[in-house]
């Protein structure tokens, strides 16, 4: 009987020691001192996010049950109720519980154990957080002692919490997929800094001078000193050039944002790799010694332009697809992704819906019903747009989200994708 309660008991005991009795000696030794240090030390510590990281984050065995938990930063949440993050995480647990409630029902007495104290433990953690005004979203990963990780991202997620046998990273990935590392080089005659912008942070990564000729040698020959200064400048922009290709090369960038006055820029220029010309998204010239504008915001505007240009582009090659490749409005994008037929697909990032979906056959759908693979009854999503989302990816589709042309994609209906062909009776089936 116990057993099959498992998941109601925890939301139960979590309600319990909600409120403010002693606390109850449940568990033994297993019921450790319920205070969020150790989550307060990952925060501490946490060196954000990169696919080395997730790697390592998804080829861990866990022996407890991993919770995933995504937390957006909205300002709804933090700033005019500050208990506003606690009681969205309260809401997300007992959807998860729920959801995950197979799972949950499966494990053992300490695992559970495990499960509870991990619940506890975050919740104790965002009652007590502050949380610092640049960050946009919260990521927390635990399992028991063996996983212990949140990480603030600059960037948005959406909320979502999973109880599963392994972390669930999908939404970080998009994160990381989404994100366009920029390398702002800032180019002086003598001394070059190179800035590297990633998920919202920027920071200087690599710096470069030149090594400056005394004047004394050549004093006495005014055109020879000027002639000598040039080759100096000269083999700094050479070396300058060179590193951009090797940081590019190595993957550490994908954009490039330059800064240099423009004769400096030109004779940067000669020795700029070929292969980098495509990717400058932007250049300020300017001397970076006179030029006082915050780095991190001229990168952004540049980012912003160079992603409104990609948006545009994207949706204006919808027409090119003929029509019936072409599928627009959400109702009819969810019924070929249904038949995994969609290869590309373009996504306003405002266009929000209630809808409901099976997780484990990718079965979506606006309305509320069965699973047709399973005759299970389709669990209620909160916005169907990103099981859409996240369903597509899953199946290798080419997703953009778009963020600064959603006026272009509004004609659609916020949603648009490319599919291959489908035959007709097969669409009058499903739709
Ligand atoms: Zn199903």
């Amino acid at each position: 009987m116990q057993e099959n309660n498992s998941a109601e008991q925890i939301q139960q005991t979590e309600q319990q020691s909600a409120t403010p009795q002693p606390q109850r000696k449940k568990h033994g030794k297993k019921w450790r001192e319920l205070h969020p240090r150790s989550l307060l030390r990952a925060m501490g510590s946490q060196d954000g996010v990169s696919e080395d990281k997730l790697r390592a984050l998804v080829e861990t065995e866990y022996t407890d049950p991993v919770i995933s938990l995504y937390l957006g930063l909205g300002p709804e949440k933090v700033a005019p109720e500050p208990k506003g993050l606690l009681r969205s995480f309260h809401s997300m647990k007992t959807h998860a519980l729920d959801e995950h409630k197979d799972f949950v029902d499966s494990l053992s007495k300490s695992q559970r154990a495990t499960l509870e104290h991990d619940i506890q433990e975050i919740d104790a953690f965002l009652a007590d957080y502050f949380v610092p005004q640049h960050l946009r979203s919260l990521v927390i990963f635990r399992s028991g002692e063996r996983l212990n990780e949140v990480i603030g991202l600059l960037v948005p997620v959406n909320d979502g919490m999973k109880i599963d046998p392994d972390p669930y990273i999908t939404p970080l990935e998009a994160v990381l997929e989404d994100d366009e590392k920029v390398l702002f080089v800032e180019c002086a005659k003598q001394d070059t800094k190179f800035l590297l912008y990633q998920l919202g942070s920027c920071q200087q990564i690599d710096r470069s001078k030149a090594f400056v000729p005394t004047d004394t040698v050549d004093k006495s020959i005014p055109h020879h000193a000027q002639q000598h200064r040039l080759e100096h400048l000269r083999g700094h922009l050479r070396q300058v050039a060179g590193e951009v290709y090797q940081l590019y090369d190595q993957g550490t960038c994908d954009l490039l944002v330059l800064m240099a006055e423009n004769r400096v820029a030109a004779l940067l220029d000669e020795y700029l790799h070929e292969s980098l010309k495509p990717k400058i998204i932007a250049r300020v010239l300017d001397s970076p010694d006179a030029d006082m504008r915050n780095r991190k915001e001229l990168i952004e505007n540049a980012l912003r332009e160079h992603r409104a240009e990609k948006e545009t582009k994207a949706i204006e090659a919808l027409q090119n697809h003929k029509p019936e490749e072409l599928v627009t409005s959400l109702r009819n994008v969810i019924n070929i992704l249904n038949l995994f037929l969609i290869r590309k697909l373009l996504v306003s990032e405002n266009l929000h819906q209630k809808g409901f979906a099976c997780k484990e056959h990718h079965y979506l759908s606006l309305e509320a019903g069965n699973c047709p693979f399973d005759n299970s009854k389709l669990l209620a999503a909160e916005n169907v747009v990103d099981e859409v989302v996240e369903v597509a990816r899953l199946h290798g589709v080419e997703v953009l989200i778009i963020k600064q042309r959603q006026d272009l994609l509004a004609e659609y209906g916020g949603i648009a994708g490319v599919h291959y062909a489908v035959p007709p009776q097969t669409v009058a089936a499903t739709g």
